[in-house]
């Protein structure tokens, strides 16, 4: 991806574990690397096209200036998220903070951190068979937006389904939303678990009855199995209520490891939970 550059920016600071360093300050440099399409702004020679690099760097000199952080970590994290949040056409940052006073006792060059924040793009499959299926639903997305980590870009139509799983239970309402996040996949579930325990979602019959079920099902195009999270969803393919309102918002989303489009996998599909 295009990319500019800002290359040892020059801070004097305060940050530092030794209560010294907060005292005194000390030299920091910052280098951010800023990935987004630049083709428009070139064929244009337009900055509206493009991130303005001195806006950035201000960005950087004033949240290094007034902020007072233990860690060049922490310092490197807020500022990533802060560039990504900030400047909306930037879709990947590096970061870099280096410490060339480090007070080790030693000489060195200089001691640095650097990491890499970007925007993910991430689908998940919303469900709910008790009381009022649409409201739970709906408080799931309104939920969402608050995030500040995160914006719902689009959400499918609400769709009706029979049980899958062999539980004996009321219809279920179901849809599908796209998100575009900077949380990682295990903040995204644990920030989905908790709005489903706000909408009272008990937990006691596997696939058994629930006022709201929020699940990720892709997440870019990771593939991830832990004891805590399946990505992509485990069961997707095999369930009509989920790729049918998937279908809607992204039809050629391609599943990696099946390596199918989810309408591909929807027309593969014979047995209809959608009523
Ligand atoms: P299913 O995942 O088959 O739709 P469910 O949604 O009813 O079943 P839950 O009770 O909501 O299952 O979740 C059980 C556990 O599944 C969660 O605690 C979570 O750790 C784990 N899990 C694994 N992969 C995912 C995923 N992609 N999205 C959400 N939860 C997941
Ligand atoms: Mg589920
Ligand atoms: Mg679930």
């Amino acid at each position: 991806m295009d990319c500019i550059t800002i290359k040892n920016l020059e801070v004097f600071g305060n940050h530092g574990v030794f209560e010294e360093e907060k005292k005194l300050g000390q030299k920091f440099l910052v280098t951010a690397k800023l990935y987004l399409d630049l083709k428009f702004a070139g064929i244009d020679d337009d900055l509206s096209e493009s991130v303005h690099y001195g806006k950035v760097s201000h960005l950087i000199y004033d949240h290094m200036k007034q902020n007072t952080y233990h860690l060049i970590e922490a310092a490197a994290e807020r500022l990533a998220r802060d560039i990504l949040l900030t400047f909306a056409r930037v879709k990947r940052v590096d970061i870099e903070v280096k410490k060339p006073w480090a007070p080790i006792g030693l000489p060195l060059e200089s001691v640095s951190v650097s990491i890499s924040r970007s925007w993910h793009t991430v689908y998940i499959a919303m469900g709910s068979n008790v009381g009022d299926r649409e409201a739970h639903i709906d408080a799931a997305m309104e939920a969402l937006e608050k995030k500040e980590d995160l914006n719902v870009v689009q959400v499918s139509e609400y769709v009706e389904s029979k049980p899958y799983g062999g539980v004996d239970q009321d219809t279920f309402i179901n849809a599908a939303a796209k998100l575009r996040t900077l949380l990682t996949p295990e903040e995204l579930l644990m920030i989905l678990q908790e709005i489903e325990d706000e909408e009272d979602r008990v937990r006691t019959t596997h696939w058994g009855p629930r006022t709201l079920d929020l699940d990720i099902l892709m997440y870019d195009d990771l593939v991830l199995d832990t004891e805590q999270l399946t990505i992509p969803h485990a069961d997707m393919q095999n369930r009509d209520f989920v790729l049918a309102p998937l279908s809607e918002i992204a039809p050629c989303l391609r599943h990696p490891i099946l390596n199918k489009t989810i309408n591909n996998l929807l027309s593969e599909l014979t047995e209809k939970y959608i009523i």
